[in-house]
């Protein structure tokens, strides 16, 4: 067997952000070898162009220069050539989120989909990794993270890895810098936890959290396990958030007082809002990194694949990121229900619910959900949110047609058992599957839930279990839902139908919502709202002031749109119940206590 492809990473210039990557390709196609690089990364529906931060890339054949010639977007031709041929490039790094490459002196991340050219014709070749350390004084602490499988170098250190191919190659984040480290066990498997940035967190606590949660995924899908480790990559920064899946890891962005502090008893809403990250990521490693939909069976990261499942595989993740919270003790069912509340409170308060369905968000996720712009409320349902409630209904549907013998449960781990191979799950199977299991054609409940823009019955769904649904207005710009009207402030009785984000002048307008009374005052997202009746408006202040007005008043409303100062009067509306909250019926009879026991239980009989 000839000799492995071999990359070797050098973070060259973390004060500038690049990366130098090195390939060496012992056997390139004698008619001449082409390269290319992803166009998206999986988990991440969003052609990205990865390309495009390669600032130099240079081909040499026992130290000759090759000629390079660019094919398309992604895609270079080297020139046929005896020896190994060796490519050299220089990435530039200087990306914040979970999805490209990060580079400067205080640490480095990348995903191998922004660094390494894939050999075309040898996706399927083993290939190796040399990760070099910095020579930049300021970076000498450093240590690497990683779930590649090490071939040398010292636990944690730089040296060599192996993949067993370019998928697993680019599956496995890296990062490089001075983070910390804590490890732990979850049913015997090794897990770790490495957060880079400046924090005070009791990182002890988040393993000992998250021992439970990865302990109650791996009970709900039970052995043999699909990892033999797990690393958790938490960056912590000022505000932003955001993960990403992968086979043996996961690459997570949280604000850093998001972590508890020592000492500190109870979750806060912040944490909470950690734990339901991780555990969401965590899910993954079955829902959609191994049980996948069949478009991703291999994944062709040239160009976008389309399917209608994403609420298979982000909704019902985000589903089973609550469930898993509350199986770990970390939610109790109070707790649970407001998490599932903010969910349907985010679909609520989207207009475009009627508008799109959740199959089409997931088909349309390439250009309509990742790139949402101003309008997205008023167009588009989210395949996470709307997927959530699907699951939920999903789920009670089908422990109330089975007679308690099938469950959301149940129908995933059949999935797990029938797809968790990789094979990929085609179109239209999980419903399938779901009628299969329930012994009910369900074809009627997928209609609706996936190919209709009507609101789910959720409500009906409830009571059996003892569960009752309310909405209600909301109480201002922070109330994200989830609790019942006695337990906030008073709601707001009017409302102008904006979103609004701060603006050095005043309140800009994020979104107007289609048919409110922005809309009809002719008020358009971007403007920027100096003055109501002749008082000046400061950012948020706006949502403050609208309160204290009646319905039907008229306010007169000053607003620039570009450098053209604009004066309108806006007829002020009742506020919309957009508010969902979910609640134990104090009334429910026995039997309905008993149920609501048993599903939360996961019993199936
Ligand atoms: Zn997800």
């Amino acid at each position: 067997m000839s000799a492995p492809n071999h990359y070797r990473v050098l973070p060259v210039d973390p004060a500038g952000h690049r990366f130098e990557v090195t390939l060496t390709i012992p056997d390139p196609d004698p008619a001449g070898q082409r390269l290319r690089l992803p166009a998206w990364i999986p988990g991440s529906y969003m052609i990205r162009d990865f390309s495009k931060h390669l600032v130099e890339v240079v081909a040499t054949c026992d130290d000759t220069p090759v000629g390079l010639r660019k094919m398309d977007s992604h895609t270079w031709l080297a020139e046929a050539c005896d020896g190994p041929l060796v490519v050299r490039a220089v990435v530039y790094a200087w990306d914040p989120s979970v999805r490209k490459a990060h580079l400067d002196q205080t640490h480095g991340f990348f995903n191998g989909t922004s660094l390494f050219l894939e050999v075309v014709g040898q996706g399927d070749r083993a290939c190796t990794l040399q990760l070099d350390p910095p020579r930049d004084p300021a970076c000498q602490d450093w240590r690497v993270a990683t779930t590649l499988p090490r071939v040398d170098g010292e636990p944690w250190g730089f040296g060599t890895f192996r993949a067993e191919d370019h998928d697993a190659l680019v599956d496995h984040p890296v990062e490089m810098g001075t983070f910390d480290l804590v490890s732990f066990e979850a049913r015997g498997i090794p897990h770790h936890l490495a957060v880079t940035g400046r924090h005070s967190g009791d990182l002890d606590r988040v393993a000992r959290d998250l021992t439970a949660v990865c302990e109650a995924h791996l009970d709900h899908f039970g052995e043999p396990y699909p990892i033999d480790r797990y690393l958790f990559l938490l960056t912590v920064t000022g505000e932003g958030r955001g993960g990403l899946e992968h086979r043996a890891s996961t690459a997570l962005v949280a604000p850093r007082d998001q972590l508890p502090r020592p000492g500190e008893r109870g979750i806060s809403d912040g944490y909470r809002d950690l734990l339901a990250l991780c555990s969401h990521e965590y899910f993954h490693t079955w829902n959609v990194k191994r049980i996948k939909p069949a478009v991703f069976a291999p994944y062709d990261l040239s160009r976008p694949g389309h399917t209608e499942q994403l609420w298979a595989f982000e909704g019902v993740t985000v589903y089973f990121e609550g469930v898993g919270l509350r199986r770990a003790g970390l939610l109790d069912l109070d707790g649970w229900l407001k998490h599932l509340g903010e969910d349907a409170t985010r679909v609520q308060r989207t207009a475009g619910r009627h508008v799109q369905t959740v199959a089409q968000s997931s088909f349309d996720a390439w250009t309509k959900l990742y790139q949402a712009d101003e309008d997205a409320p008023n167009q588009i349902v989210s395949y996470y949110t709307k997927g959530a409630l699907v699951a939920l209904a999903l789920d009670l549907t089908m422990r109330r047609a089975s007679e308690e013998q099938a469950s959301l449960d149940t129908l995933w781990r059949a999935l797990w058992d029938r797809y968790g191979d990789g094979s990929g799950v085609p179109e239209g199977a999980i419903e399938a599957l779901a009628s299969e299991l329930a012994g009910v054609d369900l074809r009627g409940f997928f209609q609706q839930a996936l190919h209709d823009t009507a609101d789910l019955p959720l409500a009906e769904l409830l009571e059996p279990v003892g569960l009752r649904m309310g909405l209600r207005p909301a109480t201002g710009d922070d109330d994200k839902g989830g609790t019942p009207p006695g337990d906030t402030p008073d709601a707001a009785p009017a409302h102008l139908g904006v979103t609004v984000a701060s603006a050095p002048l005043g309140a800009r307008l994020r979104h107007v919502h289609r048919g409110g009374p922005a809309h009809a005052a002719g008020l358009s997202a971007g403007d920027v709202i100096v003055a109501m009746d002749g008082l000046r408006v400061r950012g948020k202040d706006l949502t403050k002031r609208v309160r204290t007005l009646a319905p039907g008043t008229v306010v007169r409303i000053h607003a620039f749109r570009d450098d053209v100062l604009r004066t309108v009067d806006a007829r002020l509306a009742p506020a919309p119940q957009d508010t969902v909250w979910f609640a134990v019926d104090p009334d429910a009879p026995p039997e309905a206590v008993a149920r609501r026991q048993r599903w939360l239980d996961g019993v199936v009989r």
